[in-house]
């Protein structure tokens, strides 16, 4: 006999290991599978999150932000460090810690909540049914009520660039260097490009962004974008947009890249390690059989609905694997809202107001629409402005580079948008976001009292400037 759960997870990422402790926390009967190993072979909780994405990227990025901060930026407050040292093992070896501290804690939530934690590989079969391969190769069949596919994603690939592991890597190689690389190239300045491409820079590589499109962060309100690019690269990014790698060749310890520059010139760099960082795809391998009901769609991506229903009944499918951002966040929202759904519950999630954030520093965050996609909307608009050179607590803390703006509907004066590059964006942003959920006007954030002095007084501020009332500079337009 298979033993029959209630709900059954995919894969223990942070949209399935959400889900599967919210369908605990209702009281069904629910077990977890994740095929992730460590080095040493043990299954591990926490999927691309937690074992080589936002969390040890983060880890980096604060190590990496604190050598440049002793090394370069403590001097102006009078502190003097002397000479300043990177022990990049040491880092990498925090790194690590952190990762199995963060994945040992979800291990510790199924036990808390009743998840039963299975490692292998799980495989839809037809009629809810999974075949179940354990990491010591033992094969058994699970039932169950409702299945949740939350396989997550994987690097892209590109036959021109492909990943060695040793001078060519992708995103997880970038996470494990050993030396800081001297010359270092990224192909794509997205996300990944300058978040990775900024911990080694800060720690002393010189790193070129080859970017095929002709615009920086193409998705991103551009006038936001245009300052990032700019702070960025007074950094020491350096970014190349239009330009499209031809080919690659690994000569020894280093890789010489050609690409077509922006005037279609053919040019070539050579780099100590190279990372590939052009997107990510769904990855659903193994997971599908033939007749289990689920369709992909063009992209790859398992098809759902709203609801996260699949075309099978009773099969949902939430996180990277399915469409919108493949950021961690709606995944785990995903997994509540499917979670609540199968208990008979009727949650809803709001796709619109999805904060999205990149960890350069200063951090550049978003929630709802950009001005460009207002336009296209033809939505009318007014848009506030405010830059952190105003704002006393940035001037203080030395951290007055970038700005906020604020989009609101120009009839009703609700927020549509907010941009944010500068300090502490993925908080301020989130302030947004939670006044947006509550339809906020951007007066009803004007009306609000802030505490002084906070970096959060630019969020005030461009939300009076929607209506030309700012108080720390002058107002573009001015209305009584
Ligand atoms: P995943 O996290 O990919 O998890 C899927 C899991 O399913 C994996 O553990 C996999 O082993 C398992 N699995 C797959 N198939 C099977 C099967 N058949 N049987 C059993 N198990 C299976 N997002 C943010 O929001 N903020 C960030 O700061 C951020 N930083 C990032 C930095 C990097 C370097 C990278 C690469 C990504 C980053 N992301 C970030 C993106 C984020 O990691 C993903 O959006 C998120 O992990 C997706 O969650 P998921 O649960 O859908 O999939
Ligand atoms: P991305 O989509 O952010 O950026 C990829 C970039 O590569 C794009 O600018 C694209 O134009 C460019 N590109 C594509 N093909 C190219 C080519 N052949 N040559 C040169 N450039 C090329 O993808 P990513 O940086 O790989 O990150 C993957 C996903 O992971 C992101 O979409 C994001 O959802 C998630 N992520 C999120 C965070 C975060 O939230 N802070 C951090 C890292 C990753």
């Amino acid at each position: 006999m298979s033993e029959k759960y209630d709900v059954i997870v995919i894969g223990s990422g942070p949209a399935g290991y959400v889900a599967a402790i919210r369908a605990a926390q209702l009281g069904l009967k629910t077990a977890c599978i994740e095929k992730w190993q460590d080095s040493a072979g043990k299954g591990v909780n926490g999927g691309t999150c937690l074992n080589v994405g936002c969390i040890p990227s983060k880890a980096l990025l604060d190590s990496s932000h604190k050598y440049h901060d002793a090394k370069d930026a403590m001097s102006g407050h009078g502190i003097s460090t002397g000479t300043v040292t990177i022990d990049v093992p040491a880092m990498i070896k925090r790194k690590d810690k952190i990762v199995k501290q963060m994945s040992g804690g979800i291990a510790g939530l199924f036990k808390a909540n009743k998840v039963s934690s299975l490692y292998g590989t799980g495989k839809l079969l037809a009629g809810r049914k999974v075949e179940f391969t354990a990491l010591d190769g033992a094969v058994s069949e699970l039932e169950a009520d409702n299945v949740i596919l939350a396989s997550g994603s994987v690097p892209v690939a590109i036959p021109m660039a492909p990943v060695d592991n040793e001078v060519i890597v992708d995103s997880t190689g970038a996470l494990e260097f050993d030396s800081v690389p001297e010359r270092l190239g990224v192909i794509g300045a997205g996300v990944i490009g300058l978040e990775l491409g900024s911990v080694w820079s800060r720690l002393g590589s010189k790193v070129v962004c080859l970017e095929a499109m002709d615009s920086f962060l193409a998705m991103m309100d551009q006038q936001i974008a245009k300052e990032t690019k700019k702070i960025l690269t007074k950094q020491g990014l350096d970014i190349r947009l239009s330009c499209r790698v031809t080919g690659t060749e690994v000569k020894g310890k280093e890789v010489v890249v050609t690409y077509t520059d922006v005037d279609g010139k053919e040019q070539t760099e050579t780099f100590d390690k190279l990372i590939v960082c052009v997107g990510r795809r769904p990855f659903t391998e193994g997971l599908l059989s033939g007749d289990c009901g689920v369709n992909l769609d063009e992209r790859g991506l398992i098809y759902v609905n709203d609801l996260c229903s699949t075309s099978a009944p009773g099969v949902w499918a939430i996180g990277d694997v399915v469409r919108g951002p493949m950021l961690a966040h709606k995944g785990s929202e995903e997994g509540v809202m499917v979670a609540e759904r199968i208990a008979g519950q009727k949650p809803l999630l709001n796709y619109d107001i999805i904060p999205n954030v990149i960890y350069t520093h200063p951090e550049v965050a978003s929630v709802g629409k950009t001005e460009e996609q207002l336009k296209a909307d033809g939505e009318p608009y007014n848009v506030g402005v405010f830059p952190f050179v105003a704002i006393g607590r940035a001037v203080a803390a030395d951290e007055a580079d970038g700005m906020v703006k604020m989009l609101a509907h120009a009839e009703t004066d609700r927020v549509l948008g907010c941009h944010i590059v500068g300090p502490s964006a993925s908080d301020l942003v989130q302030s947004v976001a939670i006044a947006m959920e509550f339809g906020s006007s951007a007066e009803d954030i004007g009306m609000t009292v802030f505490g002084h002095p906070t970096f959060s007084e630019a969020v005030k501020e461009a939300a009076l400037a929607v209506n030309g009332h700012a108080i720390h500079m002058p107002n573009r337009k001015r209305k009584k």
